[in-house]
């Protein structure tokens, strides 16, 4: 448990006690493991030895000694070094003691027994250090620079990357979460999706956390044996700066939102699901039918309606080319209906004139929501565009229908893409327009072609079922199902709207 600032803490408590420069006349081992497990070569090492320097590298605290010793000691999860007057009792949990010849004792207390006090030449010391990563607190080399060139082209999500010694040295579990909040940055997030301005607030935001958790004395959690300790006594207060570790279910003190709690690579992870969003979505692409548009239900009931007062003749594959839906549920809704009040003849001359009449007499129905859905982009400055295979033809006459044509400047229809069917390139054409990628954009769809295509141009993706229940498959395809667009505005408006990025 113990990270960067503890034990930057601990040195710094055994170079103010004075211990620089005492001699070992005697080391006692309690806990043959915590040495590596002989003992006997560790005392005989040490003893005579002078410490002539106490250092910290990372997470390790490092005691350099006279005659090319360096004794590397991690105090993992529950250790800690005191030093003690050599009269003074020894503790039932003291693994290493080392008899100072200033009448005091180094002791290295650890209850739990995965902290580790191991002796090395120089050298090897030094090729141990050396695999080490960059110091945080060294801000020439924990550059943006340095930290770019580390990120570039991972598929590593960047929590776990933050807890690996060998890119940062002295992060751990509470840091790296503190530091991701700090920045905004979502700890699921994948390296290689950190934009530019994200990796620089990043880089900002960890010497910030953790020269604040070293001016607190570090951070201490719990109580009892586990809990941390410095060696002079004095009290840590970082804990009372902690912004999310640990703090899952409580008001994030920065929006209000409520701190989330996931596990991620093993660990426990803290983050505000509002200021850090698993991917910011720069962009919306909106279907037609069926997403903003109540197209089945109200083709179905204009044509059940026109057909029954003009006794017509109706065209049943026409319909379907007319009102572009050729799924067999929506055949099959449409031949239940129709097949009680017309006969199905060829009148394809007549088809799409009737389908728009019949439409022009219902009015069209904007899907409940719709409106505030789009007030909310507007509020957050999200540009959307139409993208939908539905012929622009169609497209324009029920958006101008449903008096919200006005509300989009950019819209990509299927027929000038890819003949009417769900295509990627639809979507990619569309982000275009908004001057951005397909994988930066959040499309919302109500069938499992879309989703698919969609899905496949790269975008995020928003199943909200219309008429037809989703099936398994569109489930999978989708990375989100929400009932309605009320539903879907709810989620930007709180922030929580979660993608992988
Ligand atoms: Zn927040």
């Amino acid at each position: 448990m113990p990270e960067l600032p503890e034990v930057e803490n601990t040195v710094r408590d055994l170079q103010e006690a004075g211990i620089t420069g005492s001699r070992v006349i005697e080391a006692k081992v309690a806990w043959p493991r915590t040495v590596g497990g002989d003992s006997d070569s560790f005392c005989n090492r040490v003893r005579g030895r002078q410490l002539t320097a106490v250092n910290r590298r990372g997470k390790f605290v490092v005691l350099v000694f006279d005659d090319d010793l360096v004794g590397l000691l991690h105090l993992r999860m529950s250790g800690r070094l005191s030093i003690e007057p050599s009269e003074s009792a020894s503790g039932a949990y003291d693994r290493v003691t080392l008899v100072l010849d200033s009448s005091r004792e180094l002791r290295f207390h650890d209850p739990r027994k995965f902290g580790r006090f191991l002796l090395h030449s120089s050298t090897d010391a030094e090729r141990i250090l050396g695999q080490l990563g960059v110091e945080p607190l060294d801000r020439e080399a924990f550059s943006v620079e340095f930290f770019s060139r580390q990120l570039k082209g991972r598929r590593r999500r960047i929590k776990p990357l933050l807890l690996d010694q060998r890119v940062v040295s002295g992060l751990g579990n509470i840091y790296a979460d503190e530091s991701l909040w700090e920045a905004g940055i979502h700890p699921a997030r994948t390296a290689a999706s950190l934009q530019q301005a994200e990796i620089e607030a990043l880089v900002a935001a960890i010497p910030r956390v953790l020269e604040r958790a070293v001016a607190a004395g570090g951070t201490s959690l719990g109580a009892g044996h586990g809990n941390h300790r410095l060696p002079s006594g004095r009290s840590t207060d970082g804990q009372n700066g902690l912004q999310v570790y640990g703090k899952a279910g409580t008001a994030c003190t920065r929006c209000g939102g409520t701190v989330a709690r996931r596990i991620l690579a093993q660990r426990s992870t803290h983050y505000c699901p509002r200021c850090q969003p698993e991917a910011r979505i720069r962009g919306v692409l909106l279907d037609m039918d069926g997403t903003m548009i109540e197209t089945e239900r109200i083709l179905i009931r204009s044509f059940q309606q026109a057909a029954a007062e003009w006794g017509l003749h109706l065209a049943y594959d026409d319909l379907l080319v007319t009102i572009g839906k050729t799924a067999e549920v929506s055949r099959e809704l449409l031949r239940g209906i129709l097949g009680e009040v017309v006969s199905f003849e060829t009148c394809s001359t007549r088809a799409e004139e009737l389908a728009l009449e019949a439409i022009a007499i219902q009015g069209i129905a904007r899907r409940p929501g719709l409106e505030e859905f789009l007030d909310e982009l507007t509020r957050q400055g999200i540009p959307h565009a139409v993208a939908t295979s539905t012929h622009r033809r169609e497209a324009e006459y029920m958006l101008t229908q449903a008096g919200i044509r006005d509300r989009f400047s950019t819209m990509v229809c299927g027929d000038e893409v890819s003949r009417g069917k769900p295509a990627p390139e639809i979507y990619q054409r569309a982000a275009a327009q908004l001057g951005l990628e397909a994988r930066d954009c959040l499309a919302i769809e109500d069938s499992e072609p879309g989703v698919r295509a969609a899905a496949a141009a790269g975008a995020h993706t928003v199943l909200i079922p219309d008429l037809v229940q989703p099936s398994t498959r569109a489930r999978v395809a989708a990375a989100r199902v929400c009932t309605t667009l009320v539903e879907v505005t709810a989620l930007l408006r709180d922030g929580s709207i979660l993608y992988d990025a």
